[in-house]
C-alpha cells in the first residue's frame, strides 16, 4: 500500500520561494529591532482556551489534541497560532525589557475544512511588541508590514482593511447596543448561525458569509461610533499617524477577527488574486491578555501573523520579477570507467572541502547517457576522468552552457573552477 499525505497537508519540494520570503522577512524585522525567537509546536491546551476564547471557531472545533500523561488522561495540542505562546514565553521566562519585540515562524495546526489557501497544517510569520500602550506603535508596526509587502516584496495588490475595537469597557456598553439591534425587527431575518453567535460570540456576527445576514449588517451599529473618549481619540491618533506615515488603509467598520484577546487595533492585509481565502495577513493590539495567561500587571500589547502559504501563492504569481538568488554552480565529476571512481570519490571530496558544489555520477552506463544525465541535473561543469585522465593526472573539464573543454592538471583543478 503506498502512503498518501494526511489530509490539509502538504510536501513542499522546492522551497525557492519560501526561502526568499524568510530571508527577506527575517532582514526585514531585524531593521525594526526585533529578534527571532522559537517556541515548542506543543502547547498545554489551556494556553489557548484562555487566550482564544472558548467560542472561537479555533477552540470550538479546530484544535489538535494529543493526550499524554501516563493514563492518557491529559491534553496537550498542537500550536493553531504564535501570539499565545510568545505572550506565555514573555511571562515564564521573566523578560523585564519592554516593549519585547520578537517573531517568530513556524508550522501551526487548525482542524479546518481543507480549500486552496487554507490548510491543516500551515506556516505563519508572526511578530509581537509586548509591553507598549502606545498608539504610535501600531502605526509604526502597521507601516513596517505594509513596506516588507510593498517595497520588499513588491506587492502592489492588497488593502489594508482597519478597524478600532475600544476597550474592555467600551465592548460591554457596545454588546448591548449590537445585542438591541440583532433583536430588533429590522434584523429578523439573520441566519440561524447568526442567532447562535449573537447568544455566545456577538461581534462575530459580522464573519456571516450570508449575503442577506451581510445586507442587515450594513445598518448595524459599529464599535468605532461606540468609543469611550480615550479610545475615540486613540482612533483618530491611529489615523492620523497612519497618514503620517503614507499608508493607505481603509476603515472597515465590521472588521472583528474571530479571537477574544483582540482589542483596540485590528487589522487585515487581504489581496484579490487570493480568490475566496483572501487574507495574508491580520493581527491587532492585544491589551489584556497578559495578565489572563498569568502575568502580574497588564502588558499592553500588539502582533500580527502572515499566512505563509497565501504569501508564496502571491510570490509565485511574480516570481520572474523577484530577485531570488541563483543555485550555486554544479560541478558533476564523471568517471568513464569502474576504475576511475575512487579517484572521482577523491576529487568530489576535494571539491566539496573547497566550498565548492560538487557531486558524482557513479551509475552511468555509456558517456553518452552519462553526459544526458549532467544535462538533466542542471550542471554547469563536467569533470570527466577516464583512462587518459588517470594516466596523465589531469581532468577533462567540459563547460555546459559554451560546450568549451579543457585538460586541466589534477592538482590545479580547484583554482582553475574557482576562477
Ligand atoms: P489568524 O491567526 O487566524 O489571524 O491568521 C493569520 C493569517 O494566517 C491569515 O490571514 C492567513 O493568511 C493565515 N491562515 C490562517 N489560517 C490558515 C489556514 N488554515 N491555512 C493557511 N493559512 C491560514
Amino acid at each position: 500500500m503506498a502512503f498518501t499525505r494526511i489530509k490539509g497537508t502538504q510536501d513542499f519540494l522546492d522551497l525557492s520561494l519560501y526561502n526568499f520570503f524568510i530571508k527577506k522577512a527575517k532582514d526585514h524585522m531585524r531593521l525594526y529591532h526585533f529578534s527571532e525567537i522559537a517556541t515548542p509546536l506543543i502547547e498545554p491546551v489551556e494556553l489557548f482556551q484562555r487566550s482564544l476564547g472558548e467560542q472561537s471557531d479555533i477552540i470550538s472545533k479546530e484544535m489538535f489534541l494529543i493526550a499524554s500523561g501516563e493514563n492518557k488522561e491529559e491534553h496537550i495540542c498542537l500550536r493553531p497560532e504564535g501570539t499565545a505562546p510568545a505572550v506565555r514565553a514573555f511571562i515564564e521566562n521573566n523578560i523585564q525589557q519592554t516593549p519585547w519585540k520578537v517573531f517568530l515562524y513556524g508550522p501551526m495546526f487548525r482542524y479546518e475544512r481543507p480549500q486552496k489557501g487554507r490548510y491543516r497544517q500551515f506556516q505563519q510569520f508572526s511578530m509581537e511588541v509586548i509591553g507598549s500602550a502606545a498608539i504610535a506603535q501600531d502605526a509604526q508596526f502597521i507601516k513596517m508590514l505594509e513596506r516588507l509587502f510593498h517595497e520588499t516584496l513588491h506587492f502592489n495588490n492588497f488593502t489594508i482593511d482597519l478597524n478600532f475595537l475600544g476597550c474592555l469597557d467600551d465592548r460591554i456598553v457596545y454588546r448591548d447596543v449590537l445585542y438591541q439591534f440583532l433583536t430588533s425587527p429590522k434584523a429578523a431575518d439573520i441566519c440561524e448561525t447568526c442567532k447562535v453567535r449573537r447568544e455566545k460570540n456577538i461581534m462575530r456576527v459580522f464573519d456571516c458569509k450570508s449575503p442577506v445576514c451581510q445586507e442587515i449588517y450594513k445598518n448595524a451599529p459599529y464599535i468605532a461610533d461606540h468609543l469611550c473618549s480615550d479610545c475615540a481619540s486613540e482612533w483618530q491618533e491611529l489615523q492620523d499617524e497612519l497618514d503620517l506615515l503614507s499608508v493607505s488603509f481603509s476603515y472597515r467598520p465590521s472588521l472583528v477577527r474571530g479571537l477574544d484577546y483582540y482589542s483596540k487595533t485590528v487589522f487585515e492585509f487581504s489581496s484579490g488574486l487570493l480568490g475566496a481565502q483572501n487574507a495574508f495577513c491580520g493581527g491587532g493590539r492585544y491589551d489584556m491578555l497578559a495578565k489572563e495567561l498569568g502575568a502580574k500587571e497588564d502588558q499592553p500589547s500588539i502582533g500580527a501573523a502572515i499566512g505563509i502559504e497565501r504569501l508564496l501563492l502571491l510570490l509565485e504569481i511574480m516570481k520572474d520579477h523577484l530577485p531570488i538568488e541563483q543555485e550555486p554552480a554544479l560541478h558533476l565529476i564523471i568517471p568513464l570507467g569502474a576504475e576511475q571512481k575512487k579517484l572521482g570519490l577523491l576529487l568530489a571530496d576535494e571539491l566539496q572541502a573547497q566550498g565548492l558544489v560538487a557531486d558524482i555520477l557513479l551509475e552511468g552506463a555509456s558517456v553518452k547517457s552519462m553526459m544526458r544525465e549532467a544535462n538533466k541535473m542542471g550542471a554547469a561543469y563536467c569533470l570527466l576522468l577516464g583512462e587518459d585522465e588517470q594516466k596523465t593526472g589531469t581532468i577533462t573539464v567540459k563547460n555546459m552552457v559554451t560546450g568549451a573543454q579543457e585538460s586541466v592538471a589534477q592538482i590545479d583543478v580547484v583554482s582553475y573552477l574557482k576562477k
